[in-house]
């Protein structure tokens, strides 16, 4: 397992250490170096120094490293996704699922790394030559949360590297171990040294400020809180770095009336608790039509309750811990915020006993104005709101600061369709839990982001546009 910091092709230690925590029950797995001003001084170095050469390299060599990566990770996914589990807390299930997902976005800029479009026209007055080319924007600073540590670090280096960028991860201080084991796995696939870079700045804020200050970094592509994204926003702008920001979110789930309820619940239960409920993209505001609620609410309790808690790796479980302490009492305290303020519980609402960062599945039912409504949840909490009309559904679904994905149930795809072009979100699933792929455009508008990951966009996060006039 490395447990230390990755600079110019080096496992180095830093100036100290921290321990890694396993969540289910509070036990050290590892201690990681931790970056100081030398560290992240040394990683820029040498991203800028490689950049020259990566650069160059022609986009088949680029993607054939990246097509290793995928097949290694394939390979490795048990052991990656053990890894997953143990620092993240996640069940085994949905970390394998993860890594297999994380794995694609190295398939899928693999392909895209020998597919970028260039355009040469003639210009409408018939004076010039109009060519138009993509070069990558040099340096990037990737920052990645705890809630998919693989996934979300092969995301941005997969198109990164994919452009022929340079780059310095910095994972989430819980779940560095993943982000680790994926950088071993470029290495092994023949990424040349000083490309990719990993650090663990300590103290974190100050760090990357000083990095975000220095002008051989162009790029900043970061996910995680909105909160965060603010700051980093306004830490970007002295040196107007270009900012890809992938933020949070608080996804409505609106269920109408002409829905077969059963797949309904299907759908909500993959919405709601795939990683547990700690997603941006989780369903946290389930909104059901008034003929069906009653039914609704009772299929769904009831599937809620069959779920089993307990160690992320043990067999049987499909609700692990959350990635620790000061998190699942974040959930708790929305949760009882949410009862003083009127909601009913259904299932679940109550912190276990003893070790781990458990918190059960709970589903509440509660006023459209209650408290609990304005904020993102990331657990497994599911508070459910009746509504009359369509409008009203998606005027509640609308109201928040968040813009990243909605969910539309129906058995009238006009309907759906409708609904989903009115919903103010970067992404709408219809008739489905799950709608993340590597080949789709994935981003939020309003608070949860600029720019977008995967499809056809995400290798444009780490271009630049470049325009030539040709007098001819
Ligand atoms: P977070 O607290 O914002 O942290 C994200 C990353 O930023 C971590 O690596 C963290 O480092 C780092 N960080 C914290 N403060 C910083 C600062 N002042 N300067 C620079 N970096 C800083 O988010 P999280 O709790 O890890 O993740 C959950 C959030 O991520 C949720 O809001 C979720 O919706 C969002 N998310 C969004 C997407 C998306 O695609 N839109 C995907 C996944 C998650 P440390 O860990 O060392 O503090």
């Amino acid at each position: 397992m490395r447990s230390k910091l990755y600079i110019n092709g080096a496992w180095v230690d830093g100036t100290s250490t921290a321990p890694v925590y396993d969540p289910s029950d509070g036990s050290v797995i590892a201690e990681v170096a931790l970056a100081g001003e030398a560290e992240c001084e040394a990683a820029i170095t040498a991203a800028h120094n490689a950049l020259p050469e990566w650069s160059k390299t022609s986009p088949r060599f680029r993607s054939e490293i990246l097509r290793k990566a995928y097949e290694m990770i394939i390979a490795e996914s048990d052991a990656i996704a053990t890894l997953v589990s143990r620092e993240n807390g996640k069940v085994f299930a949905d970390a394998k699922g993860e890594v297999t997902y994380a794995a694609e976005f190295f398939r899928w800029f693999a392909e895209e790394a020998v597919r970028v479009p260039g355009d040469f026209r003639k210009s409408p007055s018939g004076d010039k030559r109009i060519l138009v080319t993509h070069q990558p924007i040099g340096v990037s600073l990737l920052i990645t949360p705890w809630n998919f540590p693989a996934a979300m670090a092969t995301r941005k280096i997969g198109p990164a590297l994919a452009a022929g960028c340079t780059v310095i991860l910095k994972p989430a201080g819980e779940t560095p171990l993943t982000a680790m084991a994926i950088v071993d796995v470029l290495e092994r696939a023949g990424v040349p040294k000083g490309v990719v870079n990993l650090i663990l700045p300590s103290p974190v804020g100050p760090m990357i400020s000083k990095m975000l200050h220095d002008p051989r970094v162009k790029n900043l592509s970061f996910t995680g809180s909105t909160e965060v994204g603010r700051v980093l926003l306004r830490e970007a702008s002295d040196c107007v770095i270009r900012c890809s920001m992938e933020l949070g979110g608080n996804a409505p789930f609106i269920v109408f009336e002409d829905s077969d309820v059963t797949s309904a619940v299907q759908a909500v239960m993959a919405a709601k608790m795939r990683n547990g409920g700690a997603a941006c993209t989780a369903a946290n505001r389930i909104y059901v039509q008034r003929q069906i609620a009653e039914k609704f609410t009772a299929e769904f309790t009831k599937a809620m309750s069959a779920l089993v808690m307990g160690p992320g790796m043990s067999t049987g479980v499909n609700l692990g811990a959350s990635v620790s302490l000061k998190e699942r009492n974040k959930i708790a305290e929305l949760v009882d915020t949410a009862v003083k303020d009127g909601a009913k519980v259904s299932i679940g609402g109550k912190t276990p006993e003893g070790p781990g960062a458990y918190y059960p599945a709970t589903v509440l039912t509660c006023e459209k104005n209650n408290e609990i409504l304005k904020h993102e949840i990331f657990g497994p909490v599911a508070p459910v709101v009746v509504f009359d009309t369509d409008d009203e559904a998606i005027a509640l679904a609308n109201d928040t600061e968040y813009g990243l994905i909605s969910y539309v149930f129906s058995g009238d795809l006009q309907r759906a369709i409708r609904t989903a072009e009115a919903l103010e979100a970067g992404m709408v699933a219809i008739n489905r839990g799950v709608i993340s792929d590597p080949a789709a455009p994935f981003g939020g508008v309003k608070q949860s982001g600029l720019g977008r990951e995967g499809g056809f966009d995400g290798i444009h996060e780490f271009l630049e546009t470049k325009y030539i006039g040709v007098e001819i």
